[in-house]
């Protein structure tokens, strides 16, 4: 871990004050041309007393914009401390987390993962418009069934079909044969140019994807590709469970990842990150956006600063150490959930390397599912699966009240 540290109280607090006043400070600084300020002080006070000791509160009401790229060029100079928080925060991530190499990879603090993957969907499209001239019609999308939906948005917004890729009912694996069957089909067709989402974890069952099964069929049939790992749901669970894993840049096949910080890391709503190796996010530079120094290479815009001070809180306060044993309780509780589902014989999916139990809805009945707020696969009489997530508040007391439910329910 060259950049993840593991801060006190004192250090983080000065670190970020620092980066406060590296800022421009519109209580103070005679600042004209900006429409920004601080937040509306009549409703949020900028001298309540608890500020004085909570960072990221502070930068909520200090409100700077993190717009555009900071790994990437010029960026304004009003919120050059925010910025440099932000990289922080893609150095420990892209770097210590998903091994890029220093200085080679570019990315941002997104609104949230669906933004990232569009993202990362906008950036592959327009580089195979610039560097092949490729029409519309010659570019697809190649995800699973049980991707996020938000690549079937993003395949609506940039009208890129999406081919939907079977996979397994029971291991919820893709089907490599099947895949190949589809690319084919797609190139007779006259698909020429392909980007495939291979999941690191899915939303519903936790499943990961073997990114190589993708490679393996685009290398065959030898069509230029690119490859985006959705990694929202588990990227801050997966690489610390399991340590072998090879699904990170260090993959040269791997272009791009998008990771939510407001999942697993508990962030708040508004930190999908998305990264990709550099050479690549230029394809989606706005020019016309002038008035913005270095102009943008984001999707979104204007974004809070705060939102990287929030990660960077998180990510420093924890330290990669701190991280790997919570994520190690989230696993126990995990395999104490499936010990106890195996007792009773109930049939269920779990990746080994997440904290996700996603269990035959036949096992459930309807008023257990209702009472634990399980999620449904499907919100109809269809459904065939329930989920349970092994979050920070799910304990071990929890799950064993769960579990006697389920047991009075089964013998009665
Ligand atoms: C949640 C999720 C997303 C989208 O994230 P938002 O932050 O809700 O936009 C994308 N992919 C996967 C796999 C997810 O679980």
């Amino acid at each position: 871990m060259q950049f993840w540290k593991k801060l006190t109280q004192e250090q983080r607090l000065h670190r970020i004050q620092q980066a406060l006043q590296e800022n421009v400070n519109f209580s103070k600084d005679a600042s004209l041309g900006y429409p920004a300020s601080k937040l509306d002080g009549r409703v949020f006070y900028d001298d309540a007393p608890f500020l004085k000791d909570a960072p990221t509160l502070q930068t909520y009401v200090a409100n700077p914009n993190n717009i555009g790229c900071h790994t990437f060029g010029t960026s304004e100079k009003a919120f050059c401390g925010t910025q440099e928080i932000e990289r922080e925060v893609l150095d420990v991530i892209a770097i210590d987390i998903f091994k890029a190499k220093e200085n080679e990879y570019d990315g941002y603090i997104a609104p949230g993962g669906t933004e990232a993957n569009i993202q990362a969907l906008w950036v592959f499209r327009n580089y195979f418009f610039n560097t092949y001239n490729a029409k519309l019609n010659e570019i697809a999308i190649l995800a699973s069934e049980d991707t996020h939906y938000s690549i079937p948005k993003g395949s609506n917004l940039l009208q890129v079909d999406w081919l939907k890729v079977p996979v397994d009912f029971n291991t919820r694996e893709i089907q490599k044969e099947q895949l190949g069957t589809i690319v084919e089909t797609a190139i007779k067709n006259g698909k020429r140019y392909f980007m495939a989402v291979a999941n690191m974890a899915t939303t519903m069952f936790g499943s990961v994807d073997n990114p190589d099964v993708y490679t393996d069929v685009l290398e065959k049939y030898n069509v230029p590709y690119k490859l985006h790992i959705d990694g929202a749901y588990g990227g801050f669970v997966y690489p610390f469970s399991n340590k072998e894993s090879k699904i990170n840049f260090s993959n040269p096949k791997i272009s791009s990842i998008t990771i939510d910080a407001h999942k697993m890391l508990q962030a708040p709503y508004g930190t999908g990150v998305f990264i990709c190796r550099k050479g690549l996010i230029e394809n989606v530079l706005t020019k016309e956006a002038e008035y913005v120094e270095g102009m943008d290479l984001t999707l979104c815009g204007s974004r809070s600063g705060a939102n990287a001070v929030a990660v960077w809180m998180i990510l420093f306060t924890y330290g990669a150490y701190g991280w790997f044993e919570k994520i190690s309780v989230l696993q126990m509780r995990t395999q104490f959930l499936c010990d106890e589902l195996d007792k009773l014989n109930i049939e269920y999916f779990r990746e080994p390397f997440m904290n996700l139990v996603t269990i035959h809805a036949e096992n459930i009945p309807h008023e257990i599912a209702e009472k634990y707020d399980l999620v449904p696969q499907q919100h109809n009489e269809h459904n065939k699966w329930y989920k349970i997530v092994l979050m920070d508040h799910v304990e071990i007391d929890h799950l064993t009240t769960f579990i006697d439910d389920l047991k009075l329910a089964i013998n009665e």
